[in-house]
C-alpha cells in the first residue's frame, strides 16, 4: 500500500523514474532475535524489527508496535508513512518504525518488561537521541518507553531521556503527549467540519479502536459537542444512537479490559460498526479496515484516519468517486502524536519543560498549517486530500535529498 501510494504521488510530482527507488527503499532495516525467559520456566525467542526509512532531514522517528501480525514489511510501510508525516508537519526527522511479533495481552507484566529490555538491548547500536527515537504505538505505552529509556540509560551510564518519547512525565515525558494524537484527530475533524459547514452540536461519531488514539479522540470530540454513538476494540463494539456515556464506558473498560458487554449500548461487530450511520467515522485501530468491500457502503461525511493505513488503495479509488465524504488522511490526521513527540525530544535536549497549554497551543498551530496547506493543494490541483498530504511530504524529502546530494 505504501509503495503504491508513493508511486501515485511520484507521478503527480513528476519525480524522475531514476530517483524513485532511492525514495522507496528503507535506508536501514534491522531484524533481531529476542529471547525472553517466560514465567513458566521456558525461554521464548521473539522476532523484533526496526526500520529507518530515510536520513536526509535528521534522526529518524517512529513508534514501536507489539502485535501478533507485525512483520518486517509492515514495519517498513509504517516507517515510510512516518517519513511523509514528519515532512508534512515540518519536523526535522526521517521516518522509522519498529515492532515485535507478539500478543502483549498474553504476557505478564514481568514478561513484557523482560521482552522490552532485551529488545532495547538489541537495538542499542541502532537508536539514540541523534540517531533514531522510538515512541509508543499499538500494544506499547508509557511504561514500555520507561523501560526502554532505563535500559538505554543504564548502558550509557547516565540518564538519556531523549532516546524515546511518550515517556511518563516524571522521567522527562511531555505534558500533553499521551493525549496528543487523539486531541489532534479531534482538532482536524473540527477543522474539516468547518470546511464543509457541518454543525458540531448535532454531529455524531463512530470510532473503531478504543486505545490511546480512539479513546482520547472520543473525549476530545465530546468536548467539541460531538455525540459519540459507537466504539469498538479488538473484541467487538457497542452502539447507542442516543450517544454513549463516555465516563461510564471508560469505567467499564477499566474493569473489563474491553468495551464488549457495556450495558449502555447494543453489541455490534467491527464490520457492522464501520457501516453505522454517522457524520464522522474514525478508524483508530489497525491497517486495511476500509476496503473495496465496505468503502461504497460507509455512511459518514468525514472519514478521519486516526490509525495508520486504515484505507486500502482500492478503497481509495471508491472514495474518490464519493465526493460527499471528506477524508482526513492518516499522515495528516494522526500527526499530532509525532508533533508532540518532537516537542518532548526538544524539551529533553534542552532540559527545559513547557506547560500543557504551551504544548497544545504549538500543536494546534502546526496542525492548522498542515491542514490548510493540504486543503489548498487538494483544491488547487483537484487531487484527493491523501494525494495532497503525501505530495507535500514527499516533495520536502525529495528536495532535501536533492539539495544534499547522493549520500542521505
Ligand atoms: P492502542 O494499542 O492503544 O489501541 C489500539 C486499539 O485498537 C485497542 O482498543 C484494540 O483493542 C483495538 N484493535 C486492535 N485490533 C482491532 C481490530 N481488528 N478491530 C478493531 N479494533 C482493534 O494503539 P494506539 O496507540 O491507539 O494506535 C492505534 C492506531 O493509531 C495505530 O494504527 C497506530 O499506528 C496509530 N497511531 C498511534 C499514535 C500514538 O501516538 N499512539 C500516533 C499516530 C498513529
Amino acid at each position: 500500500m505504501a509503495c503504491q501510494q508513493f508511486d501515485s504521488v511520484a507521478t503527480i510530482l513528476e519525480i524522475p523514474v531514476n530517483d524513485r527507488d532511492r525514495m522507496k527503499f528503507p535506508k536501514r532495516a534491522l531484524t533481531v532475535a529476542v529471547p525472553v525467559p517466560m514465567d513458566n520456566g521456558t525461554t521464548h525467542v521473539f522476532s523484533g524489527y526496526r526500520v529507518q526509512h530515510h536520513l536526509a532531514l535528521g534522526p529518524t522517528k517512529g513508534g514501536i508496535r507489539y502485535h501478533p501480525d507485525v512483520t518486517l514489511g509492515e514495519v517498513a510501510a509504517l516507517a515510510m508513512w512516518m517519513s511523509w508525516k514528519c515532512a508534512l508537519t515540518g519536523l526535522p526527522y526521517g521516518g522509522a518504525k519498529g515492532g515485535v511479533t507478539v500478543d502483549p495481552g498474553a504476557l505478564s507484566l514481568g514478561e513484557k518488561e523482560r521482552l522490552t529490555r532485551r529488545f532495547t538491548q538489541e537495538l542499542i547500536p541502532f537508536i539514540g537521541p541523534q540517531v533514531d527515537i522510538p515512541a509508543p504505538d499499538v500494544g506499547t505505552n508509557e511504561q514500555t518507553m520507561a523501560w526502554m529509556m532505563d535500559t538505554y540509560s543504564t548502558h550509557a551510564g547516565h540518564s538519556v531521556p531523549g532516546v524515546v518519547t511518550g515517556k511518563p512525565v516524571v522521567i522527562g515525558g511531555s505534558l500533553g503527549r499521551r493525549e496528543a494524537t487523539g486531541r489532534g484527530v479531534a482538532y482536524l475533524i473540527y477543522r474539516a467540519m468547518d470546511s464543509i459547514g457541518m454543525k458540531e452540536g448535532s454531529a455524531t461519531a463512530v470510532i473503531q479502536g478504543f486505545g490511546n488514539v480512539g479513546s482520547i479522540a472520543a473525549w476530545s470530540l465530546a468536548k467539541y459537542g460531538v455525540k459519540v454513538v459507537g466504539v469498538s476494540d479488538a473484541m467487538g463494539g457497542v452502539y447507542n444512537p442516543a450517544g454513549l456515556d463516555l465516563a461510564a464506558l471508560e469505567a467499564w473498560v477499566a474493569s473489563n479490559r474491553t468495551v464488549v458487554g457495556f450495558p449502555g449500548g447494543d453489541a455490534v461487530s467491527n464490520a457492522e460498526l464501520l457501516l453505522l450511520p454517522c457524520d464522522i467515522l474514525v478508524p483508530a485501530a489497525l491497517e486495511r479496515q476500509i476496503t473495496a468491500e465496505n468503502a461504497g457502503k460507509i455512511q459518514c461525511r468525514i472519514l478521519a484516519e486516526g490509525a495508520n493505513g486504515p484505507t486500502t488503495p482500492e478503497a481509495d479509488d471508491i472514495l474518490a468517486q464519493r465526493p460527499e465524504i471528506f477524508v482526513i488522511p492518516d499522515v495528516l490526521c494522526n500527526s499530532g502524536g509525532v508533533v508532540v513527540s518532537y516537542f518532548e525530544w526538544v524539551q529533553d535536549l534542552q532540559s527545559f519543560f513547557w506547560s500543557e497549554s504551551e504544548v497544545v497551543d504549538k500543536l494546534f498551530r502546526i496542525l492548522e498549517g498542515a491542514f490548510t496547506q493540504t486543503l489548498q493543494l487538494s483544491r488547487k490541483q483537484k487531487i484527493t486530500m491523501r494525494m495532497a498530504a503525501l505530495s507535500l511530504g514527499v516533495r520536502r524529502v525529495y528536495d532535501a535529498r536533492k539539495a544534499r546530494g547522493v549520500f542521505p
